[in-house]
């Protein structure tokens, strides 16, 4: 009798983005929303899913624009994921933040900074840069110094400096002399003026901008969860080929993966009489058909921001295990959604 067992065509894995596999392929844990979103008892991690190489690759391209560029990146110094201070590292790659209080600095564009005499414990305070007029007489463009200096304004034409320039810089001679050789010469300066000089706090806006590197790192996360959710067999199949090279290469732009809602999470609960500007602060996390079955989506959200819907496969891959996952950030805690 043998005594041996035969283990059989044990599959080696196979990393879900580039392909990759064998016996020279290493894999790392990958986390299915990075850790810098939060640190999560029972966080959802993939195993023998993504490469070494894959996971090195996003944490350093792919992660590091969504934690340090964008409106989800920016929560987490407001919901303490993040230590405050830290917020002296953000990026800002795709997504700005407006003074919106009138009078000549309207639209200047601002950085915050840690400051724990401030109500919210922030600090907003403008760059250097200045503003230029737009053709359509209706305010000011603002743009950094260094976007000046390069001539970007030249380029569009929906600005016209004849009509108007505004400087916030330390010294602002230097950028008149500038203008004045690039032909923009005024025939008058004066002091800039706020028109809410006397408050201590003031109004501002965030504008996003939802670049493809932040489409690739939302359907990143959604489709480490289908994988995670739906094994590696699943996720290898050719259907999701278009979407695994949009997120590791970023081929395949013109398709159209992903599509934002700004309006509120998955209209989730709240509790009676919470405040109407007031949301849940989860991250969501959904895998499922289309509603008439036609495709194969997944749904993101973080810290109850923009919801975006991921289109995986244009085809109702058959076979998919439907799921659903909710991240509560203030407990740090993960719970499966349904049964
Ligand atoms: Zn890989």
């Amino acid at each position: 009798m043998y005594g041996a067992t035969n283990p059989g065509r044990t599959a080696l894995p196979r990393c879900i983005y580039c392909l990759k596999g064998g016996v020279a392929t290493d894999f790392n844990r990958e986390h299915v929303i990075p850790e810098s979103c939060g640190r999560f008892q029972d966080a959802l991690v993939a195993h023998e899913l993504v490469c070494t190489s894959c996971n090195s690759y996003f944490g350093g391209s792919l992660d590091l624009i969504l934690a340090r560029g964008t409106d989800e990146g920016l929560q987490r110094y407001f919901f303490e994921v993040k230590p405050k201070e830290e917020i002296a590292r953000f990026r800002y790659d795709a997504l700005t933040i407006h003074y919106q209080g009138g009078g000549d600095y309207n639209g200047a564009i601002l950085r915050l900074s840690a400051d724990p005499s401030a109500t919210n414990g922030f600090r907003a305070t403008p760059i250097e840069q200045v503003g230029f007029a737009l053709s359509s007489g209706l305010g000011f463009e603002w743009m950094p110094l260094k976007d000046v200096y390069e001539g970007v304004w030249k380029e569009r034409d929906d600005l016209d400096p004849k009509k108007g320039v505004r400087i916030y810089a330390s010294d602002h001679e230097a950028v008149r002399t500038f203008l004045k050789a690039e032909g923009v010469d005024l025939p008058s300066w004066r002091q800039m003026a706020r028109d809410d000089d006397s408050s201590e706090e003031v109004l501002v806006h965030q504008v996003s901008r939802i670049t493809t590197d932040v489409e690739r790192a939302i359907a990143k996360i959604s489709f480490n969860y289908l994988a995670l959710v739906n094994g590696a067999a699943f996720a290898l199949r050719p259907d999701f080929d278009p979407i695994r090279r949009f997120i590791r290469f970023g081929q395949e732009q013109q398709v159209g993966f992903i599509h934002v809602d700004t309006n509120e999470v998955l209209s989730l609960p709240r509790p009676p009489g919470t405040p109407e500007d007031q949301r849940p602060v989860v991250h969501v996390l959904t895998v499922e058909y289309s509603l008439h079955e036609t495709s194969v989506i997944g749904q993101v959200s973080l810290f109850g921001g923009f919801r975006y819907v991921v289109c995986h496969a244009e085809t109702a891959v058959p076979g998919l295990r439907r799921s659903g996952h909710l991240y509560n950030v203030a407990e740090l805690s993960v719970v499966r959604l349904g049964k």
